[in-house]
């Protein structure tokens, strides 16, 4: 995988090809695992060495995930991990993966370094657009620091309940 700075990043729109539902297995808090463990039982999740996990059906694929017709939704919405909440942006303190001047982004006080995985079919390259670096962004970054919990910027805008 390729990690890209922002601002070469013209916008981002998660278009539910599921993907990032696939091919990765999410890592859970103890609190995170808690929620889900006395909603969903101890069966949706696994333990590693030192890590918890949403457990991934016989294809790989989170055990969460719902499929139709092609469009992948979250069945975990009202207690998504925070992991799920921040693809395909990865926000970190220091310029992990390069590129300092184009991966900054300040937020307050906060200077932080954003950067997208390159895997998800949302990113459209280019010159960041105002709504991307003003809105989507700061969304995500407020979600990065524990600033906010809800999305609205930062997810698909299809629901099950829309089905
Ligand atoms: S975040 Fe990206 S990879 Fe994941 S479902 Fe949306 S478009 Fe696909
Ligand atoms: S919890 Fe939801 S967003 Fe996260 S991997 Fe599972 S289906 Fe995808």
């Amino acid at each position: 995988m390729l990690f890209v700075p922002w601002r070469f990043i013209a916008d981002w729109k998660c278009n539910a090809c599921g993907l990032c539902c696939k091919a990765y297995s999410v890592v859970l808090n103890f609190h995170e695992w808690l929620k889900i463990v006395k909603n969903y039982g101890v069966e949706t999740t696994v333990s590693g060495l030192d890590k918890l996990f949403i457990k991934r059906k016989s294809d790989g694929s989170c055990t969460f995930l719902h499929s139709f017709s092609g469009i992948h939704l979250c069945g975990l919405q009202q207690m998504k991990p925070k992991a799920c909440k921040l693809w395909p942006f990865k926000i970190v303190n220091k310029p992990e993966y390069g590129y300092a001047n184009d991966a900054v982004y300040n937020h307050g006080e906060h200077k932080l370094f954003v950067y997208a995985d390159s895997t998800c079919s949302g990113l459209r390259y280019g010159s960041p657009t105002w709504k991307f670096s003003n809105l989507i962004l700061k969304e995500f970054t407020e979600i990065a620091l524990n600033l906010r919990v809800e999305q609205y910027k930062t997810t698909g805008k299809i629901s099950l309940l829309q089905l």
